[in-house]
């Protein structure tokens, strides 16, 4: 799908419609598996691993780090932040939109 690079849009800062620049965000607010989390260590119970205090260097990905979770969709939603050209503030949308492939022209 087609995105514009550049589109008019409301800046909370400068309280008026300017030009922003769109581009899509780098780390899309995914969570990262934490190695001693709760749901890791009991998941690291249930295969007999975690005993005593620490990771014993057994866990730098986390318990859930080759689990897949998704694989039904082809599509993915698409995280874009606005950034006014006029005070340089960025601001995320409002809500996302699926997409395949977003292309920016
Ligand atoms: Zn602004």
């Amino acid at each position: 799908m087609k995105i514009a690079k550049t589109r008019k849009r409301y800046c909370a800062k400068c309280k008026k419609h300017t030009e922003h620049t769109v581009a899509q965000a780098k780390n899309a607010g995914r969570s990262k598996t934490h190695p001693m989390s709760r749901g890791s260590r009991k998941r690291m119970r249930l295969r007999g691993l975690d005993r005593g205090a620490g990771n014993k260097g057994r866990t730098s990905k986390g318990a859930m780090a080759s689990f897949k979770r998704y694989g039904a969709k082809t599509s993915k939603k698409v995280d874009l932040r606005f950034k006014c050209k006029v005070c340089n503030k960025t601001s995320v949308q409002a809500q996302g939109f699926r997409v395949k492939r977003p292309e920016f022209k």
